[in-house]
């Protein structure tokens, strides 16, 4: 089994086809009660479901293949991706600890870290996201948290040097690994120790839910469950299922994003408008060398950087675009695009004017280039 390429793997993990009357898909499992047939099975509570909050046939057909995916000894799954990294850190994080955060994190992510991380006493720190870790431990430094490629800036991430120097000072190493997916990116064979996902973006795939999970390796397994239970966290049946459902086209939606993107970045970088693409997987993106390295593939998610230009130069650039939708959140089949507002505390990023983040959907590439290409018309013919 896990000598099998991934896509075989994503057609076949988490499927109980034999306990679902031969359904091939495990079922949506709507379920608060759990019934048992008797006072002994109470007493053993060895039955495999005991409650709907801890989960269902559903729930464990996704975690089991997401575990399978990640190499996680255990998953659980969440209302959302910002849920599932505030438990990730709650699950590792006390009083008195340092939690060392990345300064390209998702900006949802940081705010819980500012604002209610810090009520429960846990001290937060930043450090750029291509810097030696070492200088920024500290001796109370309880877990570092990375995000790679960076939110909006995409800056690549060394995780095994990351991890390597966490885990000599004893600290745990998070990491957001969204952008990747467990297709490209597998951050517990590079030394990390829990994994996030917001399920939303490209496991779900289709702009329709939120979802979140967290894998752990064995060390981090069993803090993780008990913290998921403590806090009551649960998601969805129906939510789990659209997961599941997401995973089994993922890697073929993801080879396409990719192939889409990439043809979008190269045509934008010989625009005379724009001033530099942040995508690592373009030659000549700084982080390509790592990306090379520990990377199988890219998603359609990257971000341009355009020379100076006024508000209302990019505003008839993007409020004309015909096939590029205007909002949060990315991974659906549809193209987005979004200005980039970027807050750093470690480390400012310089950027010579707008800077935009783009996701190519999966329309066709000719048609997105077109669209872009008269865009960037409207901006140099507005003042
Ligand atoms: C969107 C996103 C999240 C949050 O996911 P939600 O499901 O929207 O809460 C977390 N991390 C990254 C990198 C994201 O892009």
């Amino acid at each position: 089994m896990t000598d099998d390429k991934t896509e075989t793997k994503t057609s076949s993990l988490g499927r109980m086809s034999d306990m679902h009357f031969g359904a091939v898909n495990t079922p949506v499992y709507r379920a608060s009660t759990i019934l048992y047939p008797d006072l002994a099975a109470v007493k053993a509570n060895t039955q495999p479901y005991t409650y709907g909050r801890r989960g269902t046939p559903t729930t464990k057909s996704f975690e089991d293949a997401i575990s399978e995916l990640e190499g996680a000894d255990k998953t659980v799954t969440v209302t959302s991706g910002l849920q599932a990294a505030a438990l990730a850190i709650l699950s590792v994080c006390n009083a008195g600890d340092h939690l060392l955060m990345v300064d390209s994190v998702y900006e949802p992510s940081r705010i819980f870290c500012e604002r209610t991380l810090k009520r429960f006493g846990v001290e937060v720190s930043y450090y750029p996201p291509t810097a030696d870790i070492a200088p920024y431990l500290k001796p109370n430094t309880k877990a570092v948290f990375c995000e790679s490629p960076g939110s909006l800036t995409f800056e690549i991430q060394d995780i095994a040097a990351i991890a390597k120097i966490a885990h000599a000072y004893g600290a745990s190493v998070l990491m957001d690994n969204t952008w990747a997916t467990p297709i490209f990116f597998q951050p517990l064979k590079h030394g990390v120790d829990l994994s996030i996902q917001a399920a939303t973006k490209y496991v779900g795939g289709h702009a329709d839910v939120m979802l979140g999970y967290v894998a752990a390796n064995a060390a981090h397994a069993a803090r993780l469950h008990q913290t998921h239970g403590d806090m009551g966290l649960y998601a969805s049946g129906d939510d789990v299922f659209l997961g599941l459902r997401g995973l089994r086209t993922l890697p073929v939606r993801l080879a396409r994003h990719q192939e889409t993107g990439l043809a979008l970045a190269r045509w934008l970088q010989q625009q005379p408008e724009v001033a530099r693409i942040l995508h690592p997987a373009l030659e000549s993106d700084p982080g390509h060398a790592l990306w090379m390295r520990d990377y199988s593939g890219a998603c359609g998610l990257f971000g341009m950087v355009l020379k100076p230009a006024s508000e209302a130069a990019v505003a008839a650039f993007v409020d004309g675009l015909a096939h590029f939708g205007i909002g949060y959140s990315w991974g659906g089949f549809e193209s987005l695009i979004v200005p980039a507002h970027i807050r750093r505390t470690a480390m400012p990023f310089e950027a010579e004017g707008p800077v935009l983040r783009i996701h190519a959907g999966l329309e066709d590439a000719g048609d997105l280039i077109a669209d872009l290409d008269r865009g960037l018309k409207r901006l140099r013919d507005t003042p």
